[in-house]
């Protein structure tokens, strides 16, 4: 038995999940069913890409004229989308229309049974059904090109189809639709228009409709007649010049680039004419795709050689920190038979990447300046991925650097280092940031204290990937960024009044030495410290070393990882320490001296939010203590 013989002729079941996307479709009581069109549409106008390509390498195969054809039939309650385009072979239609791509589904399905809105079904390749919205029954008539017989698929959209031997005289595909009664007027010849310009007029190959054009009056016995005629502009949209594009058209063609339902967020469209000559259509989505941090996931742009489309989510044009922006690429110079292979390491995709990086760059800049508020709302969504940049084209960093977004100590507003800088008081010599793994952490860390009563503005750094950004970023307009964690801060260097020479850090003399030996598996150092008002310690990070939190992370996913001795920083104002100092003073051995500085060193741990190394132990010496501290009240 041939292959072909094994799947025509034969009823077939859907794949589980497509039972169940058919079935949320079809009971769907989504108002805007007309989508489908669009989905339709969109599925022909890709199958005439197809074949278009294939065509490079085979002439042969392409007809006169690429095109879809939408024919109604008002008797028979059915519309008719037919493309000449790459079709399908018997196989094809049962993996094609009967299966779908598991992974995505499965997020279609629990987004819809969340309320989510029907018009994702495009984004998640699963968009030919959509057609069950309008119609009770689809079958699609297609012809593979290159193969001489045709195949009929069909099915009511319930648990099964079948595919048979068919009719077609030439390569491509029919979706025929029996509309569901209710959906009758689409096979109205003025509702197809309507509905064609509202949802398909970026199309770049004409969608025709059939007319009748009346018999001339001059002839007798002319009968009326009927022609194609194409109702679309037929052009790619990106080719036209901005001018005469207008908003609705733009949107339109991003919702069919992206099978997004809701307008994008900002846009740019650009001529290049330099050693590469190219245009560019790119928008940033307003809403994330839901893998954007599923790094095997191809993206990218859909790439154009002189208007022919060459390849979907074209990676090497768009930097990856850039992933999340959408569009189009269309080159003059590349060849037409250019492949992933040849784009990954040519000199040609270097300029065009730098270009496209340039634009990108500029849309996110006017973004930033002109539009406040959809910024910020860019930057909630892709701030993260943005800062990426400064890890692989530290290039950038300048330009990366003012489009940064924090929040910081001074309220609720989040804020760029342009910001900060205008508003910092003359006499604060650099920018303060405090890292940690939320708000909350950073916020209540006894490292600020000294900063904030100075009145210093704080930013935080609470993305585990700001790490990459202050490796990278030194500086911003000449003033150093700093850590309100790392050991190089002293804040009583720039006002010599408060600055008594007894608290440099080496004159906690023998007490600081004793607190050293007494934690020397856990601190590098003991300091006093300058940044410390309430609290009687805290660790700092040694000058180039890891934020601690980064280093969690880090051992949560590398058991490998060093550990940093931290520096522990003492408040000698603090009551507490000065407590234990004149204890120290009394009897430099004691005992209890240790279990203090033990208490203290996880005390310090836990002020920052960090976890404490050895719970039962901080517990048994907490009991330890306070026996002793109760028992001397109840004798006293
Ligand atoms: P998607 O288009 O996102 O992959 P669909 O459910 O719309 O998901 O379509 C599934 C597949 O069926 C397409 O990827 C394509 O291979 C095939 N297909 C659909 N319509 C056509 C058509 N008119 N011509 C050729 N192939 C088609």
């Amino acid at each position: 038995m041939t292959e072909q013989a094994a799947v025509t002729g034969t009823t077939h079941s859907f794949q589980a999940e497509v039972s169940k996307v058919l079935s949320l479709v079809i009971n769907s009581l989504y108002s805007n069913k007309e989508i489908f069109l669009r989905e339709l549409v969109s599925n022909a106008s890709d199958a005439l890409d197809k074949l278009r390509f294939k065509g490079i390498a085979d002439p042969s195969l392409l007809p006169e004229e690429l095109r879809i054809r939408i024919a109604t039939d008002e008797d028979a309650r059915t519309l008719t989308i037919s493309d000449n385009g790459v079709g399908m072979t018997a196989e094809e239609l049962v993996e094609n229309l009967g299966t779908v791509a598991q992974s995505g589904t499965q997020n279609f399905l629990s987004q819809l049974e969340q309320g989510a809105d029907m018009n994702l079904i495009g984004q998640f390749g699963v968009g030919f059904y959509s057609g069950y919205l309008v119609a009770d029954r689809v079958d699609v008539v297609s012809r593979a090109a290159g193969a001489d017989t045709a195949n009929r698929w069909s099915s009511d959209g319930q648990e099964s189809f079948t595919v048979e031997p068919a009719q077609r005289d030439e390569a491509g595909s029919d979706v025929i639709l029996y509309l569901k009664e209710e959906h009758a007027e689409i096979a109205t010849g003025w509702k197809l228009r309507n509905l064609i310009q509202k949802y398909a007029d970026y199309v770049d190959h004409p969608i025709q409709v059939e007319v009748e054009r009346p018999a001339p009056e001059d002839e007798e016995d002319a009968e009326p007649t009927r022609e194609w005629e194409t109702v679309n502009q037929a052009s790619a949209l990106w080719q036209r010049s901005p001018s005469d594009i207008t908003d609705e058209q733009y949107e339109e063609f991003y919702k069919h680039l992206t099978h997004d339902w809701e307008p994008s967020l900002a846009r740019t469209h650009f001529k290049i004419e330099g050693t590469q000559l190219f245009r560019g259509l790119l928008f940033v989505p307003k809403r994330p795709p839901f893998d954007l941090n599923d790094r095997d996931r191809r993206r990218g742009v859909r790439l154009y050689v002189k208007r022919v489309f060459i390849m979907d989510d074209c990676e090497d044009l768009l930097p990856p920190w850039l992933r999340f922006i959408r569009g189009v690429i269309d080159s003059d110079d590349l060849p037409l038979n250019v492949s992933r292979e040849l784009l990954q390491d040519s000199a040609a995709t270097r300029v065009i990447r730098k270009q496209v990086t340039k634009k990108s760059l500029d849309l996110l800049e006017s973004l930033a300046k002109d539009k406040k508020d959809d910024y910020l709302d860019l930057w909630e969504k892709y701030g993260t991925v943005i800062k990426e940049g400064f890890h692989f084209d530290p290039s950038y960093k300048d330009r990366l650097a003012s489009l940064l977004r924090f929040s910081t100590s001074a309220g609720d507003e989040v804020i760029g280092l342009d910001e900060y800088v205008d508003r910092m008081p003359f006499s604060q010599p650099a920018i303060y940031y405090a890292m940690g793994a939320s708000r909350a952490a950073v916020e209540s860390s006894p490292h600020l204290e000294g900063l904030l009563d100075k009145g210093c503005e704080v930013l935080y750094l609470t993305d585990t990937i700001d790490q990459w950004v202050v490796d990278n970023l030194s500086e911003f307009r000449d003033k150093k960024l700093v850590s309100a964690m790392v050991g190089g801060l002293d804040l009583d260097e720039d006002d010599s009044d408060d600055k008594d020479a007894e608290s440099t850090p080496e004159t906690l003399g023998e007490f600081g030495d004793r607190i050293k030996s007494v934690l020397s598996d856990n601190i590098s150092d003991v300091r006093k410290s300058s940044r410390l008002r309430k609290s009687p310690v805290c660790l700092v990070v040694p000058d180039g070393g890891v934020h601690s939190h980064i280093e969690q992370l880090l051992r949560a996913g590398n058991a490998e990882m060093p550990r940093t001795k931290r520096i522990l920083e003492i408040n000698a104002q603090h009551p507490l320490i000065m407590n234990l100092q004149r204890l120290h003073s009394t009897d430099a051995d004691a005992d209890e001296l240790a279990k203090w500085f033990h208490l203290l060193y996880d005390q310090a741990l836990l002020s920052e939010g960090s976890p404490i190394e050895d719970p039962a132990l901080f517990a048994s010496r907490m009991t330890d203590l306070m026996t002793s501290a109760t028992a001397a009240d109840a004798a006293g």
